[in-house]
C-alpha cells in the first residue's frame, strides 16, 4: 500500500520502537493526524527533552536529569548498603518496593564470556572505587537469576571478599531465567528479605 511520503516517514520512525510492527506502526501515524497540533507538539517536545535531559549517574549508573542522581544526593539514604543491579529499570523497580533504603550500582549489563562482555566492559570498575571511597558494609547483589547474572554476582563476590565488606545475593523467589524489572513488588520484597551472604 502507498502512503504520502509524511505518513511513510511517520510509521518508519514509530517502527523504530521496540514491539511496533507496521500494522501497529500505520495505526499510530493516523491516530497522530486526529491528535490537536498542540498535543503532537509537546510529544514531540518530550521525546527530544527525555534525550537531551538524561543521563546516568556518575556514581551509580542509574538514569538522572541531574548528577549525581536524586538517590545519590539523598542523605536520609543508609550509605553503607549498596544494590547491585544490572539495568536503570530495576533501579525503578526497587525503589517502588520502597523497602530499600541503601544506595544502588547499576552495571549496564552482566558479565557473558559467551558475547565477550567481561567485567571492564559493564559498570565494575567504577564499583570498585565506589567501595574504596564509600564506607560500605554489604554490597547486595541484585542481578538477574539467569546464568548471566549469576556468573556476575559471583565474580563480583569473590572480588570485593577480600575487603572484608559482606556481599549477599537476593534470594530466588525470582523465577529463573527472569527479569528483575517484571517481578511484582511482593515477590522482590520477599526476595530482599531472603538474601544470603555468598
Ligand atoms: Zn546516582
Amino acid at each position: 500500500m502507498h502512503y504520502p511520503e509524511p505518513i511513510s516517514k511517520l510509521m518508519d520512525s514509530f517502527m523504530k520502537l521496540p514491539g511496533i510492527g507496521p500494522k501497529t506502526a500505520g495505526r499510530l501515524a493516523f491516530f497522530v493526524l486526529s491528535m490537536k497540533e498542540d498535543t503532537v507538539l509537546d510529544f514531540a517536545k518530550a521525546l527530544v527533552d527525555a534525550k537531551r535531559n538524561l543521563r546516568f549517574c556518575s556514581v551509580c549508573g542509574h538514569i538522572t536529569d541531574i548528577d549525581p542522581c536524586h538517590i545519590c544526593q539523598d542523605t536520609q539514604r543508609d550509605g553503607s548498603m549498596i544494590c547491585v543491579v544490572q539495568d536503570p529499570k530495576d533501579v525503578i523497580a526497587m525503589e517502588k518496593m520502597r523497602d530499600f533504603k541503601g544506595r544502588y550500582h547499576v552495571l549496564h549489563g552482566a558479565i557473558s564470556p559467551m558475547e565477550g562482555i567481561g567485567p571492564e566492559d559493564i559498570n565494575v570498575p567504577s564499583l570498585l572505587v565506589r567501595l574504596q571511597d564509600e564506607e560500605v558494609e554489604e554490597l547486595i547483589l541484585a542481578t538477574n537469576p539467569t546464568i548471566e547474572g549469576e556468573a556476575t554476582a559471583m565474580y563480583i563476590s569473590r572480588l570485593v571478599r577480600p575487603s572484608g565488606i559482606k556481599t549477599t545475593r537476593i534470594a530466588h523467589g525470582l523465577p529463573v531465567g527472569g527479569d528483575l524489572e517484571y517481578a511484582d513488588e511482593v515477590t522482590l520484597s520477599k526476595a530482599l528479605e531472603g538474601r544470603r551472604e555468598l
